[in-house]
């Protein structure tokens, strides 16, 4: 350490946490690689990916939206903070702007009655969820719009010349839709898990193979945009603080095939959006046949 400091006079410029933090996210990430199976060995941070940086100390709330760090004084937010002590906090940038996370106890939301005790929920391919009580949450308008403008500023970026001034402006708004598309996904997952953990006692997912279904490329983008690890890591920390219960059925549990009427099981080609059940002429909705059978797996 006092060789990197005799080195570089800008080690002083900046407090002493932030070079301490990222040597105890070093020993995670190798911990991490040695630890949990397929996780890569770790990588360097590469200046303006994922720039991001730690401070703890002297950590001020001050009046709503100002808050006051060590070393670099106070700072205007754009949100109001939450009035509670601060132990440590990260900073970081995306697309051009600087954001400040903390963590911080919430006094544990009272389990609230629950509008219904079961739900199965399909995640997929043309809706983000189909549900069992009829509700579906659809893929979000907005992100294709935004998604329509990212491949348009992708080309934009590649007419400009390599190195010229045109061109960074014209990553920094590419960079910047990139930041909106992301956050409106983040924002409709939150919703939509927010919603089942809150309201429902019992919720029963399928365990999708994720990496199987991106190989068939016609699924890929769907599954893609919508995120299931993310769904299920979402879920399950939501459930643990709304006192529910998350079900995972296994993934050979053949959801789409059975008729949620009669029990009778066919094939369901993809391309079949409608369950015509050759048994007893039930007819429903692919997606949602799937999420009743989801809800009936429970009950079994
Ligand atoms: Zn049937």
């Amino acid at each position: 350490m006092r060789e990197v400091k005799s080195e570089n006079s800008w080690y002083y410029e900046v407090s002493k946490c932030a070079p301490q933090q990222a040597l105890r996210d070093l020993e995670r990430a190798f911990k991490n690689f040695l630890t949990i199976p397929k996780c890569g060995f770790p990588v360097f941070k590469k200046k303006g990916k994922k720039d991001s940086f730690y401070l703890e100390g002297s950590i001020h709330i001050l009046r709503g939206n100002y808050i006051k760090l060590p070393r670099i004084g106070i700072v205007k937010t754009y949100e109001i903070l939450p009035s509670v002590p601060v132990k440590n906090v990260r900073i970081s940038k995306r697309a051009g702007d600087w954001y400040i996370s903390f963590k911080y106890d919430e006094c544990q939301p009272k389990p609230l009655t629950k509008k219904r005790t079961i739900i199965g929920v399909d995640v997929g391919i043309n809706a983000l969820a189909t549900c069992s009580d009829g509700t579906t949450y659809g893929n979000v308008k907005a992100y294709k719009q935004a998604k329509k403008r990212l491949s348009r500023y992708q080309r934009r970026v590649q007419k400009k010349e390599p190195g010229s001034k045109n061109r960074a402006k014209a990553v920094k708004k590419l960079a910047k839709t990139h930041k909106k598309v992301a956050d409106i996904r983040v924002d409709a997952l939150h919703k939509l898990t927010t919603w089942l953990a809150k309201n429902h006692s019992t919720i029963v997912i399928e365990d999708l193979n994720v990496s199987g279904m991106l190989k068939n490329h016609k699924l890929a983008s769907a599954i893609a945009d919508c995120g299931f690890y993310e769904f299920k890591r979402q879920l399950t920390y939501k459930c643990e603080c709304y006192e529910s219960q998350l079900v995972i059925a296994p993934r050979f549990y053949p959801s789409s095939q059975i008729c949620s009427r009669c029990g009778h099981q066919q094939k369901m080609p993809l391309h079949e959006r409608t369950y015509n059940c050759a048994n007893c002429g039930f007819q429903a909705d692919r997606d949602f046949n799937a999420a009743v059978n989801l809800e009936n797996y429970v009950n079994k």
